[in-house]
């Protein structure tokens, strides 16, 4: 006979409690596609409510190879051994593609997975961008009632995905490699102006010299943007995941922007703001689901296509006409 499940409220009493295997059980509600399991979900996530948002939220960023497994292994426990407790989260919508999560997976960072003050949990699989984006930012909440004052977000550096990281963190750090190339692509995608903090990672050996030179190519490329909302002025330093070097002066500079943003207020301000984004984002795709999903519409628009392609009405005509139907 199969155990019974735990009830939403003994799950809720038991992450209060910072108990792990209740908090996995919860994400995987949350990552469910079925729909008492999601019910169930939203029940625990509000009654979490009131005991999160008191974390750190920390995005990370870079291209394949940059080193932030390295980092986020160094960077995380140097946080525990501060007597933090960190959770890693990421968000890799490639993963439905890949059929694997080549982010967060727990062989990859080796010393965290097994530090009791680390939770580790790869990007939910076999979703949307925006289906990704919702399920992380629901486990932060979690992740937070659960005692959680660190979260790590960590995305690969390609598409949008750094763009969603970046409306659910407190502060974005952009990994970089000195002399790869690729930082005029990133000043053009916009996500070095995303950036609160750039840090050239693999600044040993060989590679310190360049590092410092790069160094000072992002200073000066960071003072063309206009200041940011924050007031927060970006900063560019260098660091070796792998020699565990630069670490304690990056966890510093957030240090710094957390004091300033609570001074000025920008954090809770910012906070505000991205509830507000995500409510929006999340009533746009439920209206979108429910409206490419309903029978009705599905073979009315079949039809409608049809008749576009045999020039019989307009686009907008036919849009209107389907978005009138019930
Ligand atoms: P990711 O794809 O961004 O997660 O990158 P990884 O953390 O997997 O690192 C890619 C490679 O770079 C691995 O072989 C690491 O050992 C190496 N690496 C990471 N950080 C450093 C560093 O600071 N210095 C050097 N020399 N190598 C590093």
């Amino acid at each position: 006979k199969r155990k019974a499940q735990p009830s939403a409220a003994d799950l809720v009493s038991q992450i209060l409690n910072g108990n792990i295997t209740a908090l996995s059980r919860a994400i995987t509600l949350v990552e469910s596609k079925n729909t008492a399991h999601l019910k169930k979900a939203n029940t625990i996530i509000k009654a979490c409510l009131p005991h999160a948002n008191k974390s750190i939220r920390v995005g990370i960023t870079g291209v394949p190879g940059v080193g932030k497994s390295t980092f986020i292994e160094a960077f995380g426990s140097y946080l525990t051994g501060q007597g933090k407790k960190v959770a890693v989260l990421a968000i890799d919508p490639s993963s439905s593609l890949t059929k694997g999560s080549i982010l967060g997976d727990k062989t990859r960072m080796e010393d965290l997975v097994k530090d009791k003050n680390a939770f580790i949990r790869p990007s939910p699989s076999g979703e949307s961008l925006g289906g990704v984006a919702r399920k992380t930012r629901e486990t932060i909440i979690l992740c937070e009632a659960a005692g959680f004052d660190t979260i790590i977000i960590e995305t690969v550096g390609v598409g949008q995905s750094e763009t969603a990281v970046h409306s659910m963190v407190d502060f974005f750090l952009l990994l970089k490699l000195a002399g790869a190339g690729d930082e005029l692509q990133g000043i053009k995608r916009g996500i070095i102006e995303m950036a609160d903090a750039i840090a050239i990672n693999k600044a040993d050996g060989e590679n310190a010299k360049s590092a410092k030179l790069a160094k000072v190519e992002f200073n000066r490329a960071l003072h063309l943007y206009p200041e940011k909302d924050s007031a927060w002025k970006p900063k560019v330093t260098l660091c070796s995941a792998l020699h565990n070097q630069g670490i304690d002066t990056i966890w510093q500079i957030i240090q710094d922007y957390i004091k300033i943003t609570t001074k000025n207020n920008y954090l809770k301000h910012n906070r505000n703001e991205q509830n507000k984004f995500w409510l929006i984002q999340t009533i746009e795709m439920r209206l979108k689901s429910n409206f490419f999903n309903n029978e009705k519409i599905k073979k009315e628009l079949k039809n409608q296509l049809q008749l576009i392609e045999e020039n019989k009405t307009t686009p907008f005509a036919a849009a209107d006409y389907l978005l009138a139907l019930k």
